[in-house]
């Protein structure tokens, strides 16, 4: 039998449902959420519902945005002919953030993976391939160096090549198994600045 009332077991098995947090943490977030005052509860929730019903897939590149089009698509700096191809959107803002990527990018929500029945068609290749209309020059492969994220590089290589588009593989100075989104800014720079076509 529970110690706690009914709505604070549900609010602690929500929390629990969040990335990397287990039982003691949701019961201490639980608590922290009851120490707030009413309009900040209510701040809170109405984030998560409007992220929940305003953010959509870009047109475009397939990232998240809240317009048709994400702001590097709109963008007029941008270099157009440059494509980026990234598995995550949090990948999109790691490569931002070393700054020294100015094309754009595509993303394609998971990698190919057929342990998990991931394939082509559960991924945005399809509108990726859309995109190669004849003004892109080069496809950047900046999928994680594991086995799964080196084989949708080879994967997708396989079929823009033949389109006369270059492709190129982002260069790791992070370790091999690594996550892009966990490597500091200047091995993102580097990696980009040391992409060798494949
Ligand atoms: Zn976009």
């Amino acid at each position: 039998m529970s110690f706690y009332p009914a709505s604070f077991e549900r609010l602690t098995d929500c929390l629990r449902r969040l990335p990397g947090v287990g039982a003691k943490s949701a019961q201490r977030m639980a608590f922290w959420f009851l120490s707030l005052s009413d309009a900040e509860a209510e701040d809170f929730a109405a984030a998560i519902v409007e992220a929940k019903h305003s953010l959509r897939r870009c047109s475009v590149c397939q990232n998240l945005t809240d317009g048709e089009t994400c702001a590097i698509c709109a963008s007029l700096k941008r270099d157009k002919s440059k494509i980026c191809v990234v598995s995550d959107p949090r990948d999109v803002i790691a490569l931002e953030r070393s700054r020294e990527y100015d094309g754009v990018y595509h993303v394609l929500h998971g990698v190919i993976s057929p342990l998990r029945h991931i394939g082509p068609d559960d991924l945005t290749v399809k509108e990726l391939l859309a995109r190669m209309d004849g003004s892109v020059e080069e496809v950047v492969m900046a999928t994680n160096p594991d086995a799964e994220g080196e084989a949708t590089a080879m994967y997708l290589s396989r079929l823009i090549k033949p389109l006369g588009v270059r492709v190129t593989r982002i260069a790791y100075g992070v370790p091999v198994g690594a996550n892009l989104e966990f490597a500091d800014d200047a091995t993102l720079f580097r990696a980009m600045e040391g992409r060798r076509e494949i």
